[in-house]
């Protein structure tokens, strides 16, 4: 009985893939918040390294090169494994069969680094010597300092202040590596004071945070670095999937699931899965999951809209449920945010995957569920596509079908402790979007 998949450095793969070499459409433009006219490169680069723009943007080729400095840091914990749940199988008595594919092995605890490791990588041999970021619960920004501290950057990161406050090893642990990390709202920034000036005791949020580190970001020497939805972050993570995609030759997915939040790590683990499937090589489902607090794909609107609360930012068509549109409390912090990635948003409007809602009790119910039979408490974010598995793996149970199910378990939870801590209590809340609250935030779309 193989539980374990594991790949040697060897296969550690060589490139990553760009899914929009093979559409037949390419998603619309960013446009200029002024003028809203389409954004041109030149127009990003105080903000991101060239060579990440032009990944982004501009590329169409196929495969890009990781380059060897990169590779060499991803080393530390790549490739990752692949592991055949067979607890908790047992435990749904399903015929079906589970895989996942464990990105928690990252020294940060999840596939953020992926990403983050690529950028650090690329402002430094562009000669910036400083990068800025938001983080919401602490998993971006870990995984930006563990990059900075790579490759010789300082780094600053802007921590929406109700996490700055509730979750302080995560606050530690960027320290640890040498970033700075401020509360978010701030009195540091324009954008950070003017939201102190209209509430003192704001807790902050990710579109504040965004505006604050995008505002520090034009210091010399600066830049500023986004862990999720841009066209680059998704390009980078499909390191997931190509490395599941060998690992799976053996028993090939009927079904791929993952979480979305930003929509990078559904992303990095079914691009690579999808290409095989245009290519006829086999005929998987996809099924993207995303909160019931906080609804952007089957809920929102595709239509253009900010990408931050406060309105500074370029125009990006997306699912949107208005920027903003303040989601409930869920502790999933990765997921709070009213947008999803351009490219994702795209495809699901061409067809290319499933996606569905589901509510924070299901999903901690879940990863209770996940930690009792296969021993790992995973993050509150990936805790969706487990209670999506659990529901596709009971179908099997009921029809006899022996499914092959793949899903992506992005992080671990060990700093989400609280969390599980109130779902056991029984005072977790069920927060859902109420239907009059997106109405109202989708009229105010520009
Ligand atoms: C950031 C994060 C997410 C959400 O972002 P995506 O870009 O959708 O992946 C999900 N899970 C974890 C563990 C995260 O840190």
């Amino acid at each position: 009985m193989t539980t374990k998949i594991l790949l040697d450095e060897s296969h550690l793969p060589a490139r990553w893939y760009n899914v929009r070499a093979d559409l037949c459409t390419q998603p619309p433009p960013p446009l200029h918040p002024g003028d809203r006219s389409p954004i041109r490169p030149q127009d990003m680069a105080p903000l991101f390294p060239m060579e990440f723009i032009t990944q982004g943007i501009i590329s169409t080729d196929r495969f890009v090169v990781i380059p060897e400095e990169v590779r060499d840091v991803y080393r530390l914990w790549r490739p990752t494994p692949l592991i055949r749940a067979h607890r908790l199988e047992r435990a749904l008595r399903t015929p079906a069969r589970i895989y996942f594919k464990y990105e928690g092995i990252s020294p940060t605890g999840s596939h953020k680094p992926n990403t983050a490791v690529a950028q650090a990588y690329y402002n430094a041999r562009q000669g910036v010597r400083r990068l800025t970021t938001e983080t919401g619960n602490g998993q971006w920004g870990s995984a930006l300092a563990f990059a900075c501290a790579q490759f010789g950057l300082e780094c600053d990161v802007w921590m929406v202040k109700a996490s700055y406050d509730q979750k302080p090893a995560r606050r530690s642990m960027m320290e640890l590596y040498g970033a700075r990390v401020h509360a978010s709202p701030s009195e540091e920034t324009s954008a950070g004071a003017k939201a102190l000036a209209e509430d003192p005791y704001s807790p902050g949020s990710v579109g504040i945070a965004i505006s604050e580190a995008v505002e520090a970001s034009a210091a010399p020497d600066t830049r500023y670095a986004l862990g999720s939805v841009l066209n680059a972050v998704l390009l980078h993570q499909t390191i997931i999937g190509e490395e599941a995609l060998e690992q799976m030759a053996g028993d090939p997915p009927d079904l791929i699931v993952g979480v979305v939040g930003g929509g990078s790590t559904f992303a990095g683990l079914a691009f690579p899965f999808l290409r095989e499937k245009w290519s006829g090589r086999f005929d998987p489902r996809f099924l993207a999951v995303e909160p019931a607090a906080c609804p952007s794909l089957t809920r929102g609107r595709y239509a253009y809209d900010y990408f931050d609360a406060a309105g500074f930012t370029p125009l990006f068509k997306m699912h949107t449920l208005g920027h903003d549109f303040v989601p409930g409390p869920i502790h999933a912090g990765g997921l709070r945010y009213h947008g999803m990635s351009p490219l994702l948003s795209h495809m699901y409007e061409l067809g290319h995957f499933e996606a569905t809602a589901k509510s924070q009790r299901e999903c901690f119910d879940a990863g209770v569920l996940f930690a009792r039979t296969e021993g790992i408490v995973p993050a509150p974010e990936p805790n969706h596509a487990l209670a999506a598995v659990v529901e596709e793996a009971r179908r099997c149970a009921e029809t006899g079908e022996a499914e092959v199910i793949l899903t992506a378990l992005c992080g671990h939870g060990h700093f989400d402790m609280r969390a599980y801590e109130r779902h056991l209590s029984g005072r977790l809340e069920d927060p859902e979007a109420p239907p009059e609250q997106i109405e109202s935030a989708l009229t105010h779309l520009p």
